[in-house]
This record gives C-alpha cells, sequence and structure tokens, in this order.
C-alpha cells in the first residue's frame, strides 16, 4: 500500500504545512507515505496522471487530498478523473472546506472518505483501517483532536529545496478564542499553544539549515503575551548575532492588545525584519456587534499609529466589506480613518461565506446574497446593491495594484486627497470605465492612467503630475541600484532587503 499526501497550493512558493502535520503523525506508515504538492492551473490530467504514477503493482493506493477554498474547484475535477480512469485509488479528504456542509459538496460523493476538523491522528488512523481492516463503515469521520504534546511538529520535512526557496509556514498555537462570525477559527473557541520550549528547538533547527522567512499561521499572536515576547526573543537573538544575515518574521496579531512589555520587543526590529497582519475588518460599532466581534476601536487606532510611529514593523491591515449592515458611507468613513492611521497596507477584502461559518444567520435579515461557486464572493446585500458591490471588487483590486504594491508612494497621497475612500473610488471607476480590464494592466500604462486621471479629472498641471509619477519610478531604480550595490558590498542595508520580501523593500525605500 502506498499513501501519498497531496494538494494544490495557490503559488509554487507556499509549501503546505498541512501535509507535513500528516507525513510527520504519519507514526508506522510513514515509511510508505509521500507528499507531491502541485500548483493552482495545473491541468487535471496532468496531476492524475502523476499521481497515479505512484502506484505499485498490485497494490493499492490511498490519496489524501487538502482542500481548501481556493482549490476545491479544481482538486473536484482531479478527484472526479481519478475515479474514471482509476476507481480502485481510495481517495480521503481533508481541510476546511470539506469540514463542514459535508452532504451538500460534489467532490464528497465523489470521495471514499472525509476527515473534519483536525487530521493529525484521525488520517493515520483511517488509513490503518484502510490497510488492515475492519473497512471503515462512515464516510464522513469527525477528526480527532488530540493533546497538543501528542502531535509531532513537522518542521524537519522542509526540505533544503523549501527552505531556499518557498514561505516557510509555521505555528506556535491553533485555535482562536474570538468569535467573528465570518471566520472559521470562531468555532474554535479558545486557542491550544505547542510547548513553546519544543517549538523554539524546531525553529533553532530551521534557522540552522538556512531558513530566514518563517511566516507564523497563528491567528492571534499577542493572545499569551509572555510567549510572543519568548517568540520575539528568538528572532531578536537571531538578528542581534547575524546582523548581515537577517531574518524576517510575520505574525498575525489583534489590534487592541499591546501591552508596554510587547511594544518594547517590537521597537527592537530593525527595518525589513517584522511584519504584522492585522484585521481590523470593520470600525463600524454596529457591525461589530452583529459579527459578535469584540473590537476596542480607540485602542486599535491607538496602537496601529504606534506601530506606524515607534516601530519599523512592515504593517498590513485588513478590512472587509460587504459585511452585514456597513452600508457604502460607512465602509468609507472605516477606510479613511484607516488610511489616516498610516498603515504600509491595506488589504481590502470583500466578505466570503466560508462553509462552516455563523455568518449566515443575517442572511434573511440583510439579503446576503453569496455567489453559489467557490470562493463564496458576496454579491449584493441590503445595503450594498450588486452594482456597487462591483464597484468595490474594482476599487479592492486597484488599490492592490496602485496602493499596496509601493509603486505610486509620491503620487499615492495627491490621489488620495482629503477623501481617499471617495477619490480612490473616482479613479477606479475612471480606469474600469477607460480599460474595461481589472487585471493584467502593465505597470507603464497603470502609470499612464493615473497620470491621465490626475490632470484630466482632478485638474492638476502635466508638469506637475509627471513629476509626481516619475519620482515613483526614480525612487524605485534607485533603490535597485541601491539594493545591488549594497548586496555586492554585503552591508547591512543590502543584506537586509535581501530577507526581505520585494513589496515590503518598496515600501521601506518609499
Ligand atoms: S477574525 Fe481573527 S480574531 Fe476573529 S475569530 Fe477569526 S482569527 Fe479570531
Amino acid at each position: 500500500m502506498t499513501i501519498l499526501l497531496t494538494t494544490l497550493n495557490a503559488r509554487y512558493a507556499h509549501a503546505s504545512l498541512g501535509l507535513r502535520y500528516l507525513l510527520a503523525n504519519m507514526g508506522d506508515l510513514q515509511e510508505q507515505t509521500q507528499i507531491h504538492e502541485f500548483v493552482i492551473g495545473a491541468r487535471s490530467t496532468d496531476v492524475v496522471e502523476k499521481i497515479l504514477a505512484y502506484r505499485q503493482p498490485d497494490q493499492k493506493l490511498i490519496v489524501g487530498f487538502g482542500v481548501y477554498i481556493w482549490n476545491v474547484v479544481e482538486i473536484t475535477q482531479v478527484v472526479a478523473i481519478l475515479k474514471r480512469v482509476a476507481p480502485d485509488v481510495v481517495i480521503v479528504l481533508g481541510g476546511p472546506e470539506v469540514s463542514h456542509e459535508t452532504s451538500e459538496q460534489d467532490i464528497i460523493r465523489l470521495a471514499d472518505y472525509v476527515i473534519t476538523g483536525w487530521g493529525d491522528v484521525s488520517f493515520p488512523a483511517l488509513c490503518q483501517q484502510i490497510i488492515n481492516g475492519p473497512q471503515p463503515l462512515m464516510k464522513v469521520h469527525a477528526g480527532l483532536q488530540p493533546p497538543m504534546k501528542d502531535i509531532k511538529l513537522p518542521y524537519d520535512l522542509y526540505t533544503d529545496q523549501d527552505i531556499r526557496h518557498r514561505t516557510l509556514y509555521v505555528e506556535a498555537s491553533r485555535g482562536c478564542p474570538f468569535k467573528c462570525e465570518f471566520c472559521l477559527s470562531a468555532l474554535d473557541k479558545t486557542a491550544w499553544p505547542f510547548e513553546i520550549d519544543a517549538f523554539l528547538q524546531e525553529m533553532e533547527s530551521l534557522y540552522q539549515r538556512g531558513a530566514r522567512l518563517f511566516k507564523f499561521v497563528d491567528r492571534t499572536f499577542n493572545l499569551n503575551i509572555k510567549t510572543s515576547l519568548k517568540i520575539m526573543q528568538f528572532f531578536l537573538d537571531k538578528l542581534a548575532a547575524a546582523p548581515h544575515d537577517p531574518v524576517f518574521a510575520h505574525f498575525e496579531v489583534v489590534p487592541d492588545h499591546l501591552p508596554d512589555a510587547l511594544k518594547e520587543g517590537i521597537q527592537k526590529f530593525p527595518a525589513g525584519t517584522l511584519q504584522f497582519e492585522i484585521g481590523i475588518q470593520s470600525f463600524n460599532p454596529e457591525v461589530q456587534s452583529l459579527i459578535s466581534r469584540k473590537q476596542n476601536n480607540d485602542k486599535a487606532a491607538e496602537n496601529i499609529r504606534w506601530l506606524c510611529e515607534h516601530s519599523h514593523a512592515h504593517l498590513h491591515v485588513d478590512l472587509i466589506a460587504g459585511l452585514p449592515g456597513e452600508t457604502m458611507e460607512s465602509f468609507a468613513a472605516g477606510f479613511d480613518k484607516l488610511v489616516a492611521l498610516g498603515p504600509h497596507e491595506i488589504q481590502f477584502g470583500i466578505l466570503k461565506r466560508l462553509r462552516g461559518t455563523p455568518i449566515i444567520r443575517h442572511t434573511d435579515a440583510y439579503q446576503l446574497a453569496f455567489d453559489p461557486m467557490p470562493p463564496y464572493t458576496i454579491l449584493a446585500n441590503k445595503d450594498v446593491p450588486f452594482a456597487a458591490m462591483q464597484r468595490l471588487v474594482r476599487f479592492a483590486r486597484y488599490w492592490d495594484m496602485v496602493a499596496n504594491s509601493g509603486r505610486f508612494a509620491n503620487t499615492l497621497p495627491v490621489i488620495l486627497g482629503e477623501s481617499p475612500f471617495t477619490n480612490f473610488m473616482a479613479l477606479s471607476d475612471w480606469v474600469y470605465a477607460n480599460t474595461d480590464a481589472t487585471h493584467r494592466i502593465a505597470l507603464d500604462r497603470l502609470a499612464g492612467l493615473v497620470s491621465n486621471w490626475l490632470q484630466h479629472e482632478r485638474g492638476i498641471s502635466k508638469e506637475t503630475v509627471e513629476n509626481l509619477v516619475s519620482s515613483d519610478y526614480a525612487g524605485h531604480a534607485q533603490h535597485k541600484q541601491g539594493s545591488e550595490k549594497s548586496a555586492k558590498a554585503g552591508d547591512k542595508t543590502g543584506s537586509t532587503v535581501k530577507a526581505t520580501p520585494q513589496r515590503q523593500s518598496r515600501h521601506l525605500a518609499a
């Protein structure tokens, strides 16, 4: 019997932590278990062909798929083809997308077994049953959640190739104590930490093997401050010992909980070594209360401002459009408030209906209409009709290209003026009207569009606009040259930029 663990990642650079957890916990089945990761966009028939290459003569093949909102459509195709050409292959599904509403999904109808929730111990147990009998009677198995100390950590399964070329996902805890109704973690009700010293030992081995980019998937890094400090100290020690070969760490934090001890630690990180993803989602207290999100808005704003002014952390702050009770006006007010705080990036997301999340309790009262196809994006609600939601979707796309990209650092404040949401929406509507496109707009063309809009719609002189836009290009070129020069000379700035992801480097250079 051969067991293959597989999934389709969103990008090659994303190494699946979930598959590595399964492999680490296979026990005496580990020797016959392998991982093969694919990337979204691969041809389904090619994926099936590669999966079937693992089949040994006269032996059964069990294939475990990690199914997520971003790959469910493609994995459904793969499973459908697999079942046509090799019906004897045993297919086991797991992952958040198949952990809820199991009776309503095509992919589940096609598969042999499904494990909902945690798979660390339940997947190997199910494989044992399939191999040694008695054969499992049920199709859907509720995954058992073992004590955290019983879960084998998977970090030694990151290969040298992963360490060199891919983002390493790590987690010091699972779960979240908060209950935001749009989020799958709302179902956890609490967070479960891994034993911190054992975890840091694994981080040490990764570091010694050359890992420099660590992305924490913990839902709330700053929940237990003692643990957060210990983790931060680990990275600070590395930075102190090897400032010319720095690490880069990414954490998700809740914005209204930043005690002084944590601030002190944060301040010690040099530029280009620390990134925070901060969920604001909405600044509207009525919306927050509707979706059971507890957030002290004043404290959150104060902390974001403090981080911008007193730390070098790169800040990526999330807002969600389309939440029940959020009007265009209240969303605009929240957006403007956030822009004024000055984070490097605003991730402007559109509400999605993740399977299992309690947000659907508002469906009737707020006329929530979601796309029936993944990723189940909201199309309209009582306060934001379809046409207006479309404008928000395009705003989000152009915002990413113009603002978050860091390519228009000098021009952006002029675009936004005193009313960031209104002005950027005007640019967004205009660009769409003139291009009919939200993707594949080359940078030069985008710069031309922005220049035209500033001149013809905002009445700014040609000379001023040309100076502005070209200063962004010049800044980028200078930064590029500077990085190359300093990297060659091996100085501190060049090395820091080398460890820092490209987009963050642009924001640092701005
Ligand atoms: S949105 Fe963040 S804080 Fe809220 S439940 Fe999800 S992970 Fe927890």
